[in-house]
């Protein structure tokens, strides 16, 4: 028997009090749980569907009341309905005692889809059955997943295009020189044939196959952004001015041109043959796509991208450009072609109607020139491609000089001739000849060095290709000159490889011609540097 008994039954009334704190406690505790939650929670009867408790989370993220969501079936609930379309939820949930979606859209009472994601499992409680439902929205992470991979796109289109155009570069370099080859052999031909002679016929009709597969040749190459190029500073109005009335011939007369100049434009520098290019492709493209009548619109503005602007384009920097805009009110594109026009050769036209080398010259001559291009298309609703160049700023640059062209083209000077590839050194050297000029060939910048050292005599000129093997041309030009101050420099190229292709321009000023060229044309820019 105890000693110490007190007759008070406190210690158990304490018991019991303690118990009911501490439940009372952890009750509270489970409800902060309940109610802070950053996720929606939703309690049902799991016999039912019959919704029984919804936590502030869930209540503020779609937007209703509260009474909205209490004493309703699940799937009466309209922005659940596709959660609990049918009653396969709730037996798949009885089976596993588990389901979770991800990717269920919901809709907020005003109307705002969300993204989120869903997990709900059964459990007993009291010997009841009850579902909750966990809801946690993702529409942020989907929007986040779904820019990055549009980036990835960009990127990986951005890269394919360098690599297709690394193999266009090289063939079109080979062909190029190949196809320069034919054409100077077929015009010291003509020379020779009487105009009556069938024979007359047959080598225009070489000509003019030489001459397509040429300017073929030449849209690879400014694919592949190897075009030589004379950039100059430029009034982008004016340019494009100049140019309306070939465009509009070009485009027919059923179709309306719309020409909007953008006042005060800053000026670009760059090649104007070039623009040129640009805007004949982007109008052929916009006429072919109209059935009919329609109209194309072409305008000019300055724009300044910012970061946020660039940040959802892959490859865009922040900067001032002057922006050309052509839009046409055509077929338009799906999205399938939108992800191809860039490439070459990808047409969606008839064989002879179609090239697929328009659009990859308007990239490679925007890329060449640190610009950028987007397109925004759809089918049905016309197109707009939006070229943005970038803002010419230093001021040193001089303006344009007027060179006059020089109507005869025969000469008496000598010229010091340098190409490393020998059928074309020798048909130059005959185009040379036949026009009156003395002729020094060297196949090599050293046999060019050596020939200049026991050149006694004078030379006038020195007309070399620009990448050769064991020198460049610009080089060899150099070192020409400390001996020779007054030598004049034509260079020929229709390709600037790694030596100065990452400017993939001669510098302004210095004189070239492009491969291929005609006699006559060789002719005329040999009196304009011999005179200039
Ligand atoms: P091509 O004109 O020889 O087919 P391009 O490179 O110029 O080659 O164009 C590629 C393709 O892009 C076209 O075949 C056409 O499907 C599509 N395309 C280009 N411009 C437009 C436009 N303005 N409207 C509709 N489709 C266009
Ligand atoms: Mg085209």
């Amino acid at each position: 028997m105890s000693t110490n008994q007190t007759p008070d039954s406190g210690p158990e009334h304490h018991h019991e009090a303690g118990e009911k704190e501490a439940f009372r406690a952890s009750e509270l505790r489970y409800r902060r749980l309940f109610e802070s939650a950053q996720d929606g929670i939703l309690i049902l009867d799991a016999e039912t569907g019959i919704v029984t408790d919804v936590n502030p989370f869930m209540i503020n993220l779609l937007d209703y009341s509260r009474e909205v969501f209490l004493t309703k079936k699940v799937w009466e609930l309209g922005f659940l309905r596709d959660a609990f379309a049918s009653e396969e939820m709730f037996r798949d949930l009885q089976a596993k005692g588990y389901v979770r979606y991800e990717d269920l859209p919901l809709e907020t009472s005003d109307g705002r889809r969300i993204e989120v994601e869903f997990v709900s499992n059964v459990y007993k409680e009291n010997e009841h059955r009850v579902i909750q439902c966990n809801i946690r929205d993702i529409t942020e992470r989907r929007q986040a997943e779904a820019e990055r991979t549009k980036l990835q796109a960009q990127l990986n289109q951005a890269q394919r295009m360098e690599s297709v155009g690394r193999l266009a570069g090289g063939v079109a370099h080979d062909f190029n020189n190949m196809l320069g080859v034919i054409l100077g052999h077929v015009e010291l031909a003509f020379d020779r044939v009487d105009p009556n002679d069938p024979l007359h016929a047959d080598l225009e009709a070489i000509r003019k196959a030489a001459q397509r597969s040429a300017d073929l040749t030449r849209q690879l190459l400014s694919f592949a952004r190897k075009q030589t190029i004379e950039p100059k500073v430029l009034d982008l109005n004016a340019t494009v001015e100049g140019m309306l009335n070939m465009l509009r011939q070009l485009i027919g007369e059923d179709i309306n041109m719309v020409w909007k100049p953008g006042r005060d434009l800053w000026p670009v520098k760059m090649d104007p043959t070039q623009i040129h290019q640009m805007l004949a492709n982007l109008c052929v493209n916009a006429r072919d796509a109209i059935a009919g009548i329609g109209k194309i619109r072409v305008e000019t503005r300055k724009t300044t991208l910012d970061e946020e602007y660039c940040a959802q384009q892959a490859g865009f920097t922040p900067g001032e450009y002057v922006t050309l805009t052509v839009s046409d009110d055509g077929c338009g594109m799906d999205d399938e072609t939108l992800l191809s026009i860039f490439e070459p050769f990808f047409t969606t036209k008839e064989a002879d109607e179609g090239t697929g080398l328009g659009l990859p010259t308007v990239y490679g001559i925007v890329k060449q020139n640190n610009g950028f291009i987007n397109v925004y298309s759809e089918p049905g609703s016309g197109t707009t491609f939006n070229i943005y160049l970038p803002r010419h700023t230093a001021k040193t640059d001089p303006l344009p000089k007027k060179v006059p062209v020089q109507a005869a083209v025969r000469g008496h000077e000598t010229i010091l001739l340098v190409e490393d590839e020998p059928a074309i050194l020798k048909m130059t050297s005959i185009m040379l000849e036949r026009q009156g000029y003395t002729v020094l060939e060297a196949s090599s910048p050293g046999e060019a060095i050596r020939l200049a050292r026991e050149q006694t005599g004078r030379i006038d000129l020195l007309l070399t290709d620009v990448i050769m093997p064991e020198m460049n041309g610009r080089d060899l030009a150099k070192n020409l000159l400390s001996n020779r101050p007054g030598l004049k420099c034509l260079f020929m190229s229709g390709y600037t490889a790694n030596v100065i292709s990452h400017r993939g321009v001669l510098d302004e000023g210095e004189h070239f011609i492009q491969k291929p060229f005609s006699l006559n044309d060789l002719g005329v820019k040999l009196r304009e540097v011999m005179e200039g």
